[in-house]
């Protein structure tokens, strides 16, 4: 590959008040990559449909969230918000497609989906964007089965639950809540032995979450080289296997900001490294 393609758009990001500086990252990602002269290619995703977010969601659920009429993961009704979450699940799925594709590695600059159940959202996750991709992808006949390792520092809950409500067997989840700084070494240790237990699946979806540094506020137990080395053997795993890997940022609360864009950045360079 001569580059790693990145699906975004404006669209997708939102200004909510909020502790989290997820909605706004993905410009802040884009921009830091194309400074940095990372070998990536901006491709603009298509938006999800309703109907779409109604085989992850009850469509109740999609349809008072996008009317502003129930409350977003935010605990807001903000219209920006509503507006934007058709543009954050359609660069996952439009990036899922993208992996797919070429058969490696493709990324999704998005965050707040995995705590989004499936009739509602908290934790600044309003849809499961894993799950419509997931969903979509399938009832499409593209996947057979598909893996999701979710590497943030908090445990999908909102994914296990659509799972349950759908009777899903055929996506393999693997998730939890991280603790102390004692948990790093057995988990970096068992990491590749994790990545090759999606070998069934016909496309990862990773989750890598910024917020398991031992500096977040909300997260702690890797240092900045144990999440670098996380997100190289998630992508050498895969690339050994031939499992197509969709990436994505998840959370991330350090301050200043920057430094969670470092981290992202040590991921979309362990991509460049393995894929490009
Ligand atoms: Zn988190």
């Amino acid at each position: 590959m001569d580059f790693i393609e990145v699906y975004y758009s404006p669209q997708q990001v939102s200004c909510p008040e909020s502790s989290s500086p997820s909605p706004r990252k993905p410009a802040w990602v884009v921009a830091d990559w194309m400074a940095q002269g990372l070998p990536v290619r901006i491709v603009e995703p298509v938006p999800t449909r309703c109907e779409q977010m109604a085989l992850a969601h009850a469509p109740g659920y999609v349809e008072g969230i996008l009317s502003c009429r129930l409350m977003n993961g935010f605990r807001g009704r903000q219209q920006d918000v509503a507006d934007s979450l058709p543009w954050t699940c359609g660069s996952f799925l439009s990036a899922a497609r993208g992996a797919l594709n070429n058969g490696l590695v493709a990324c999704s600059p998005t965050s707040g989906f995995h705590h989004a159940g499936y009739e509602s959202g908290y934790g600044y996750c309003t849809f499961n964007g894993l799950m419509v991709a997931a969903l979509t992808l399938k009832a499409e006949g593209k996947v057979r089965r598909v893996g999701i390792l979710d590497c943030d520092q908090h445990y999908g809950d909102g994914t296990a639950e659509i799972m349950q409500a759908l009777k899903i067997d055929w996506i393999r989840h693997v998730s939890r809540e991280y603790g102390s700084a004692d948990d790093a070494g057995p988990f970096v240790d068992a990491l590749p032995e994790v990545v090759r237990s999606f070998a069934d699946c016909d496309l990862l979806m990773y989750q890598a979450g910024a917020d398991p540094h031992i500096n977040d506020p909300l997260g702690g137990f890797l240092t900045t080289a144990e999440l670098a080395e996380r997100d190289r053997i998630v992508f050498s795993a895969a690339k050994a296997l031939g499992l197509p890997v969709v990436w994505n940022l998840a959370g991330g609360y350090q301050e200043p900001h920057s430094r969670v864009l470092e981290i992202h950045r040590n991921t979309m360079a362990a991509g460049v490294a393995q894929y490009v």
